[in-house]
């Protein structure tokens, strides 16, 4: 396994793999790694000749400084991690790596009608530290594949969408949520819950699939507000909860079985942001 923290020396190591015709899969995190990070990690492993994780994290996408200065970083923990899952290069930037005083990194592309709801709403400037992130690392792996959780659902749709407006030649793959026994969705945020807290939190994850238990026998509408309701009657803080088109996030009036619906919900225990979704259809 090869660690690398500056770009010449990754960018000439890879386009050595590339020369051999070698298929490259990359997986961008903020490290803090667990399952579900190393879940993508074996994938690119199935799917590709060489696996390259990146560990950065990203100061652009923070809307909240406590937040950023707060988000647990475990470097010698995730290192042997990635090892035992035989990763082939791990990057590790420093921030002036990615972020140099002399490349204009400024993003062209106005991708506002994905992000006017859920994450884009609530975490304002958020996806733009994501787009910008995602697109400067791109350009310096130039990856075949990426791989990408369904855990940030937004997010994936938003780099999709990124990938076909600049015409990347790159194919994301979009893996399901690793999930703890009792349902909580993996999050490298999950190690700030109290004891009761991480107690209360596998209620997200049963109320979604209760509601897609629930699909043909209510609208949208409805099984918002029942899940809102669901909540409510725990006194949990609920940023949103939305029941959106897969493709174009926008929040559905009725179901249709030949397109994909998902529920996306963010829900506060502890103060700490909890995101988990579902497809319904
Ligand atoms: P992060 O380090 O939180 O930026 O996440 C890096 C990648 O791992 C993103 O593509 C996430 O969607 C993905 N990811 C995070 N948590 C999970 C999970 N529980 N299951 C699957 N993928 C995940």
């Amino acid at each position: 396994m090869l660690l690398f923290k500056q770009a010449e020396s990754l960018r000439k190591h890879l386009s050595q793999q590339r020369q051999k015709a070698r298929s490259i899969g990359f997986v961008p995190t903020m490290g803090a790694l667990h399952q579900g990070h190393l879940s993508l990690v074996q994938q690119s492993k199935e799917l590709t000749d060489i696996s390259v994780v990146s560990i950065f994290v990203n100061p652009t996408q923070f809307n909240e400084e406590a937040d950023l200065f707060a988000y647990p970083r475990t470097p010698e923990k995730d290192i042997l991690k990635l090892k035992k899952v035989g990763t082939d290069v791990i990057f590790m930037p420093e921030k002036s790596v990615i972020y140099p005083s002399d490349i204009d990194l400024t993003i062209d592309w106005d991708f506002s009608h994905l992000t006017q709801n859920m994450e884009g709403k609530f975490r304002p400037g958020h996806f733009e530290g994501v787009v910008m992130v995602v697109k400067r690392l791109l350009d310096l792996v130039h990856p075949t594949h990426l791989f990408m959780g369904q855990k940030d659902f937004q997010q994936a749709v938003l780099i999709q969408n990124m990938i076909q407006h600049y015409q990347l030649p790159v194919s994301l793959a979009i893996s399901p949520i690793v999930r703890e026994k009792d349902g909580l969705a993996m999050s490298s945020r999950n190690v700030h819950l109290t004891p009761i807290g991480r107690g209360i939190a596998p209620i997200i994850a049963k109320t979604l699939k209760s509601v897609k238990e629930r699909v043909g026998m209510h609208t949208p509408l409805a099984l918002k507000q029942w899940a809102l309701e669901q909540f409510s009657n725990l006194n949990l803080e609920v940023d949103y909860f939305e029941i959106v088109h897969a493709q174009t996030l926008k929040p559905i009036a009725a179901f249709n079985p030949e397109e994909r619906s998902v529920a996306c919900t963010v829900v506060r225990i502890d103060g700490v942001r909890l995101l988990d979704n579902i497809y319904l259809t």
